[in-house]
């Protein structure tokens, strides 16, 4: 798809980011996502979880979905989010969607910026392969019993990704009010590898690949300080891998910022009320 020459300024309420968290992750990681950048987002986003939490309700100021899906790691229970996750940003009539994980970390201007440089009424599916190759996929046509297989690239849902409204539009035989955990069922594959298969496999639409996305399948240490505040989504290794953090200098230490997405936070909005105060240059 062509890049716009002028781009258009998007307002933040064209964009409608998804994030995907469920009870249990409410304290250990939504915290900090509403206190960092989601406050600078809160038109943007809307919290997708599985359990009702009054406290979460009040910081998220309605913007909280209990989706009522399961709160298991399972394919039908993560697809059942995305499936509502899809149902939302339909009714929204926004002119984006995106999805990210609550190990993300969205920069929204980053976001609104690269976003602005494309169509929403284009065909567009931008995120990070997981995969350096297309995945292949077993397609079971319900009734008829014929197997076939099929080749298509998928974003990972850890880093992030984003649908255009047209592309979403023309996805909805295969992913609304339902459909899309039947699709995946098809497939028997997670919710990101589906929405790659309907998107490739289904509709004939290319994943567009993006470097400015992150999950912690990177080895994030690796990312150049220097071009830490353009990328557009990062993540962290977490408890099983806390060495896998982006590399950002700044007024907190690991011990205060084992995520980094305070530092990294303080350096995109050093107005930031709890942010170290910047010295004088
Ligand atoms: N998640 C969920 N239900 C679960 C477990 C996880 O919705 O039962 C969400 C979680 O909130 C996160 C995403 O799925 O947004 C990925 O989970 P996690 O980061 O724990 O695992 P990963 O797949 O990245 O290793
Ligand atoms: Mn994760």
């Amino acid at each position: 798809p062509a890049r716009l020459a002028t781009a258009p300024r998007l307002r933040p309420d064209d964009v409608f980011i998804a994030v995907k968290t469920t009870r249990k992750n409410h304290g250990p990681r939504l915290g900090l996502l509403l206190r960092t950048w989601i406050s600078r987002a809160r038109q943007l986003t809307f919290i997708f979880t599985d359990g009702d939490d009054p406290e979460l309700q009040l910081q998220g100021g309605g913007h909280v979905i209990n989706t009522n899906c399961s709160a298991v790691h399972t394919r039908q229970a993560l697809c059942c989010k995305m499936s509502v996750e899809y149902d939302k940003f339909i009714e929204s009539g926004r002119k984006w969607f995106c999805h990210v994980d609550d190990d993300n970390y969205v920069n929204p201007k980053g976001l609104l910026q690269l976003l602005s440089t494309f169509s929403p009424s284009q065909d567009i599916y931008l995120g990070r392969p997981s995969l350096d190759h297309p995945i292949e996929a077993t397609e079971r046509i319900q009734g008829g019993g014929t197997v076939t297989t099929v080749k298509f690239w998928f974003a990972t849902g850890g880093a992030g990704f984003c649908l255009s409204r047209g592309l979403a539009l023309k996805m909805s035989p295969w992913a609304s009010l339902g459909g899309f955990m039947s699709t995946a069922e098809r497939v028997r594959l997670p919710d990101d590898c589906t929405v790659g298969y309907i998107v490739e496999g289904l509709l004939g639409a290319r994943l567009l690949h993006s470097s400015l996305f992150h999950s912690h399948l990177e080895n994030l240490q690796k990312l150049p300080r220097d071009t830490l505040l353009q990328q557009v989504t990062l993540s962290y290794g977490g408890p099983e891998n806390p060495h896998n953090v982006v590399n950002v200098a700044g007024g907190f230490n690991l011990q205060q910022d084992p995520t980094r997405f305070k530092s990294i936070h303080c350096l995109l909005y050093p107005d930031t009320d709890w942010c170290p105060v910047q010295k004088q240059s």
